[in-house]
This record gives C-alpha cells, structure tokens and sequence, in this order.
C-alpha cells in the first residue's frame, strides 16, 4: 500500500489538508468501482487543486499551504475492525506523530526546525462517499462544528447568488451526536482538527456493486466543486475569519472566475457524469496548474 501525499509548499509553517481514500473495496462478486466510495472525493481535491492554482499560492504566502492526501487501505479486506481498515491513514498519523514528514525535510534542506509533521496541521478535511443525489453532511466532529455553521452560511451565500442548485450541510442534527469510522480517527486521536464530510445517511449503494458512475448526479458534483473551491480560497482554519476574502473578492466573484473562464475547458474533466447535466458539470475548467510536491509513503500492512 502507499499514501499519495501532495505539497503544494512543503516548506511553508501550516497546512491544510484535504483528504479521501483513494483504493476500493474487495468484494465477492464483481469489480467495486466506488463512484462515491471514493472516486468523486477523490476527483473533488483534484479539481480545486486545478481550479485554484492562482488562489493556492495567495495561501502559500500567508505561510498555510494545500496539501492533499489521498490515502490507502482504508477499507477493511474482510470486517471492519479497529485493526483491519484505514490502514494509511493508521501509519500516516503514526510516523508524523514522531517527526517531520521527508518531503518537508527536503524541502527546508536542514534550515528549520523540524517538527514532526503532525504539528503543521491546521485542519484535517475529509471526504468521503460524495456525489448521489441523496448527498448531505452533518456536523460529526464537535471541536470543528463552528466551523461547519461557517461553512453551511457559505453554501447559503452560494445558493443565494445562484452558484449552486442546492444546499447540502444540515444543521438540524446535534453537532458531534454521531460518529463514523473513517481515516480521521487517527488524526482526533492525536487532536488534530477535523471536518468530516461524509454523506449522512451514507448512499443507498453503499459497499454495493452499484456504487457506479449510473448513481452519480453531476449537478451535487458541480456544487461540490464551487463550495470546496470556495471554502479553500478562504481562511479555511478560523470559524472567525470565514468571511469573504476581501471587499472586492467575494466567494461569487471567485464562483464567476471559475464559470467565465473557458479558455483552459478540458474534454477530459474530472467532473464528467452520465447524466443530463453532463456537460454543465463538466463546464468547470481549470484556470492554470499549480505545482505540488508529491511522493508515496509506503504503508506496511501485515494481513
Ligand atoms: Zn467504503
């Protein structure tokens, strides 16, 4: 197995991480695809890596960069247990407890200080069975729920300026009142915090053979994207700070950038469906690329 971990500076103080488990599921009779489980979530942190390669670097100044993770083994071979599942994120939690993650290391080329790589993170987001219709998300995490009231006030905003078809953070459900086992709970062990962004109730095909391309829905793939793009674009760690980045750039100046500018559209889109709505999804393009540092940490796994 082998976590793939991109840095978009590698060198700066702070990170912010989003983060989806990019293998699928072992099961008996027929290949798992995982269209929401976790192929969406995985093309989500792509496409806001693409989509705000302008904005990343404006993050990177303030000494708080993008990282992605996209972690391996976080489903069980056989039952879930504590011992046989989130196999990544168990040995990627484990080994930046104790230091600096290597890319990091290189990166600061023995000027700085190292700190083990845990300590960089200022918030952890995690995706996780993204883009059915039926998807929606509650607050899971207490110490992040202030920061989630934020951000279903930003899709709000979102929603009323047009940008989005639909809201998707319920707030009728008591913040921290559930908890789901997913690739963060080695990282709140270790007080790291988390907003997971899990659909809640998960997806009627969930760990079914027909968690395929047929049960995605563009249009919640689409707002997925602007509502990532635009919570990204922002001071993402402080819940007080969550307002518009300034008075001339509003998250739907940022949401018009990202619609208006097709110069770049790519046939070969991350966001690309079966649906009606195919070619509006995939009307997102990516406005440039930003460069991120990427290398695999291997993951020993004794079955
Ligand atoms: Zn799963």
């Amino acid at each position: 197995m082998a976590n793939i971990i991109a840095t978009r500076n590698p060198g700066a103080a702070k990170r912010l991480v989003l983060s989806a488990h990019y293998e699928s599921k072992i099961m008996n009779g027929g290949d798992f695809v995982g269209a929401t489980d976790s192929a969406v979530p995985v093309a989500l942190m792509l496409d806001v890596a693409r989509g705000l390669a302008d904005k990343i670097d404006q993050l990177t100044s303030r000494d708080l960069s993008l990282q992605l993770i996209f972690f391996d083994g976080e489903e069980a071979y056989h039952e879930w247990t504590d011992t046989d599942s989130i196999y990544g994120a168990r040995h990627l939690a484990d080994i930046w407890e104790k230091g600096p993650d290597s890319a990091t290391v290189a990166a600061l080329s023995g000027t700085a200080q190292h700190v083990p790589e845990l300590q960089r993170v200022e918030l952890m987001v995690l995706l996780d069975l993204i883009g059915a219709s039926t998807t929606a998300f509650v607050a899971l995490e207490l110490p992040t729920a202030d920061l989630f009231i934020q951000l279903g006030k930003l899709e709000k905003r979102l929603r009323s300026a047009g940008h989005i078809s639909r809201t998707y953070m319920d707030m009728t459900v008591q913040p921290g009142s559930k908890n789901i086992a997913d690739d963060h709970i080695p990282f709140v062990q270790r007080d790291i915090p988390v907003m997971h962004l899990i659909s809640v109730p998960f997806p009627e095909v969930w760990h079914k053979l027909d968690d395929n391309a047929e049960v995605l829905d563009p249009r919640v793939i689409a707002d997925m994207s602007i509502i990532l793009r635009s919570f990204v674009a922002r001071d993402k760690a402080d819940p007080q700070e969550l307002e518009p980045l300034s008075e001339e750039k509003s998250e739907a100046d940022i949401a018009d950038d990202d619609v208006s500018d097709n110069s770049n559209n790519n046939d070969d889109t991350i966001l690309a469906g079966n649906g009606p709505d195919h070619q509006e999804a995939s009307n997102f393009p990516g406005t440039g690329h930003a460069v991120f540092c990427l290398h695999a940490c291997l993951v020993p796994v004794i079955p």
